[in-house]
């Protein structure tokens, strides 16, 4: 026990000095220098100095960041350094603003480059390492509670599912009652609402709201394709809207990612299988309309 309680303290001495030297020199505006130790990577020592292992490689001008000897003194740049890169062979903006955590933008400005494109090997740039911003993208949105548990209720059976198939309804004014009606008292679909998923538009349905179908609380079939064998296996999600005319508002649109981000979790169908009636239906069909594009709302 007390031996742990020394070695600890040690340790934590010797974390402190290492603290204020980084400190020291970033303060100073001087550069650390590191001894190499046994067992240590360029990986190890980077990530001390909250740095990566290609920056201190190149700012120490190692070509083979795998070897490191013990003993070997490293400049430590301090995070906020600004340094001259020589630009190689194969080298972009961006990956020497990757090296180091920067961006090209930052670079090019700093730089007074107009053509990032136009950068020539033996080109010096002024880098100044560190200051990209954080990119933080939005997680996925959630899924109401509510409507998570009547998504999620039902058993799935194991490769029940092969597609995920995107629809629109074509009238803005639909309502989930009206849907309902039309497919079986007018069209006598025997079990009523053909798609799985229907997501509202803020005119007669709430804005963004998954509203979750009994064909899917069944795990049925769906009666949304031209053929009965894909609508065997195909989920059916209806946006309403006439993508003819509009786009999905931006709820339907986040609804429609986060959605078919969880089915595919809960039914393993691949991403390419997520597609539109159109790319899918035997027979031609202009639903989900012109202006939907099904990638660029799942990829955003
Ligand atoms: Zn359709």
């Amino acid at each position: 026990m007390l031996t742990f309680l020394a070695r600890g303290k040690r340790q934590t001495g010797r974390i402190l000095v290492i603290a204020v030297v980084v400190w020291l020199s970033q303060a100073l505006g001087q550069a650390a220098i590191h001894t190499v130790k046994r067992g240590e990577t360029l990986g190890v020592i980077a990530k001390k100095y909250g740095l990566n292992a290609s920056a201190l490689a190149a700012h120490n001008g190692i070509a083979n960041p795998n070897r490191v000897k013990i003993g070997q003194k490293l400049t430590i740049p301090s995070k906020s350094k600004t340094l001259t890169y020589t630009i190689r062979k194969g080298d972009t903006l961006s990956t020497i603003a990757k090296k180091y955590k920067t961006t090209a933008a930052a670079i090019a400005k700093a730089n007074g480059i107009k053509k990032p494109n136009a950068i020539q090997q033996g080109q010096k740039l002024k880098i100044t390492i560190g200051t990209a911003k954080k990119i933080t993208r939005p997680g996925p949105a959630a899924i109401a509670g509510a409507t998570l548990r009547e998504i999620n209720r039902p058993r799935i059976r194991r490769n029940r599912w092969k597609h995920i198939v995107v629809h629109h309804s074509a009238d803005s004014n639909n309502s989930i009652r009206g849907m309902e009606h039309y497919h079986r008292r007018v069209r006598r679909m025997e079990n009523g609402l053909a798609y799985h998923f229907v997501i509202g538009n803020g005119v007669k349905t709430t804005d963004g709201k998954i509203y979750v179908g009994d064909r899917w609380k069944r795990q049925i079939r769906g009666g949304h394709l031209a053929s009965t064998a894909l609508n065997e296996v195909a989920i059916g999600i209806c946006l309403i809207g006439n993508f003819e005319k509009t786009l999905p508002t931006a709820k339907q649109r986040t609804s429609l990612k986060t959605l078919v981000s969880h089915l595919r979790k809960r039914t393993g169908v691949p991403f390419s299988q997520v597609r539109t009636h159109r790319h899918i239906n035997p027979k031609p069909t202009i639903c989900p309309g012109r202006r939907f594009n099904l990638q660029s709302i799942l990829s955003t």
